[in-house]
């Protein structure tokens, strides 16, 4: 890509294409030159809100023209750092707010049809009033957009029962980088007519082209679910609570998150308002089974199962909803989490994936791996158990410099966890994506076949390079976004 020395030509092209008044130049723009986590903050050659399909694909072909690469953004709930523009002024920030149409819901076939910049919540809404579920649901998902959920295929607190973004996709619209527009939207669950392309753009992070719209499965609401928090003394346990829970539950086993101590100590301090109804102790488990049939059903299964995890010793005190209002209480907890890191400050997080039958040894051995080299650092951990993704987070020392501590840590604390991770079998990134942030890991961990191919994908869709570069392959560009003080 050449940089682009006069950028007058591109910005009349851009305004020629979409309208003077959704071309953003001047202003405070941080909002989208600035991750979510304030780690990263970059400067955009213009800030673009096309309002259509047709008006993406007008963008991308005045890009294209002109060499300029393209940032594409949803919510940028982003954690790792993939949905700002680099530092350079020469990148489009490429905003899908304005295309956020539930486009049609088809309750025979189950499916929604919505534009990528969609926020989750509002489709969540829209299946409900349809009589539905869509069962994608995160912490973020007030702002995170469809799109996003999809580039970045995205996990959340369903998928033990649902499967993750990938899995719930049965068509997508896309935008090529020189402006194509591929219609794949059949919503068909039986296509077998070659390379299913639908794959290749979920999980690519805005690298390949830009997703517009997307048609997602919906399921019958549950007729009932249940909620409990219950007290585990250490992971071994609440491992065994969830193979005695599936046992137990089987599909109707929709939930089954673990929260550490260190991560519910710092919801207590940031959030006090928000009831902890457990007295702390080293994990907490949020279990939730729906039911199809009814109420009593749920319940009768739902007691069964925590007497049956009381009698086997698995947890040391539970408990159970009395009502939605209790059960939405006990998530907003679990969600919270991420918000009191925040508010604690900056700190290296590891989104990472591991068999569930791995995770005890994982976390006795790296615990303390951990806690002999950075000793006071805390271990703020917590995730989605039920699909052996953890959230396994290292927090300054309490009073100490995060800033410091990430100059002068993270890339010790990353390896020693990395290693851990790869040697238990796992994966760097579950679920939040690589971005900018690890990049640099993938391609040190990834199998060199693995990257020959995903680099032959890249240069096939994208030739040019201009699609987020810097982000998820190491060899994109050398530009990463600025990284912020801490
Ligand atoms: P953005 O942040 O705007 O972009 C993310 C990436 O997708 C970027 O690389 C961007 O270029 C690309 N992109 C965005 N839109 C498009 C498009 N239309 N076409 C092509 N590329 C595009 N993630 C989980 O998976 N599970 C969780 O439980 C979870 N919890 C979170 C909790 C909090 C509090 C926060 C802040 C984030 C959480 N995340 C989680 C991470 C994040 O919310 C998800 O990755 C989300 O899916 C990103 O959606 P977005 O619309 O904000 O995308």
């Amino acid at each position: 890509m050449n940089p682009v020395a006069d950028h007058a030509p591109v910005l009349a092209d851009l305004r020629a294409a979409i309208g003077a008044s959704h071309v953003l130049q001047d202003g405070d723009l941080s909002a989208y030159e600035r991750d979510w986590r304030k780690r990263w903050h970059g400067k955009a050659l213009a800030v673009v809100r096309p309002g259509s399909t047709a008006e993406v694909a007008a963008v991308m072909r005045v890009c294209a023209r002109h060499g300029v690469a393209v940032v594409p953004q949803g919510g940028n709930t982003s954690l790792v750092g993939g949905s700002v523009p680099d530092g350079s002024g020469t990148q489009v920030l490429l905003s899908l707010g304005r295309l956020n149409r539930v486009r049609a819901i088809d309750v025979a076939n189950l499916t929604m049809t919505a534009e990528a910049g969609c926020v989750l919540q509002a489709a969540q809404h829209a299946a409900e009033e349809a009589g539905l579920l869509l069962p994608l649901s995160l912490a973020a998902e007030g702002s995170c957009t469809l799109g996003g959920n999809l580039a970045t295929n995205a996990g959340g607190t369903q998928v033990l029962r649902f499967g993750n973004a990938r899995e719930l996709c049965l068509g997508l619209e896309v935008v090529t980088p020189d402006g194509e527009i591929w219609e794949g939207l059949s919503g068909l669950r039986k296509d077998n007519t070659g390379y299913d392309l639908r794959h290749l753009y979920i999980g690519s992070e805005g690298t390949l082209g830009v997703i517009t719209a997307a048609v997602m499965r919906l399921y019958p609401q549950p007729a009932a679910s249940m909620t409990a928090l219950a007290a585990c003394a250490s992971v071994t346990q609440c491992v065994a609570l969830l193979q005695l829970a599936q046992t137990r539950a089987a599909a109707s086993l929709t939930g089954f998150e673990v929260m550490g101590a260190c991560a519910l100590s710092l919801v207590r301090k940031h959030f006090p308002q928000i009831p902890q109804p457990l007295p702390p102790s080293p994990w907490t488990v949020l279990l939730e089974v729906s039911d199809a049939e009814s109420t009593e059903h749920a319940r009768t299964v739902f007691e069964g199962l925590l007497e049956a995890a009381l009698e086997a010793g698995l947890l040391t005190d539970a408990v159970v909803a009395n009502s939605v209002a209790q059960s939405r209480a006990m998530w907003h907890l679990r969600e919270s989490i991420s918000m009191a890191q925040a508010e604690e400050g900056l700190n290296i997080k590891h989104d990472i994936a591991l068999p569930v039958s791995r995770i005890p040894a994982f976390v006795a051995s790296t615990d303390a791996a951990l806690e002999r080299a950075f000793p006071g650092a805390r271990l703020v951990n917590f995730g989605h158990l039920g699909d052996g993704n953890l959230h396994y987070n290292v927090q300054v020392p309490p009073g100490g410099s995060a800033a410091d501590f990430l100059r002068e840590h993270e890339h010790a604390v990353n390896t020693l966890v990395y290693d851990a991770v790869q040697a238990h079998g796992g994966s760097i990134s579950a679920e939040h994506g690589i971005g900018a942030l690890k990049r640099e890991e993938l391609a040190q961990r990834k199998s060199p076949v693995a990257l020959g191919l995903m680099r032959a994908i890249k240069q096939a869709l994208d030739p040019a390079r201009r699609m987020n570069p810097g982000r998820l392959l190491d060899a994109d560009a050398p530009a990463r976004p600025t990284a912020a003080a801490p």
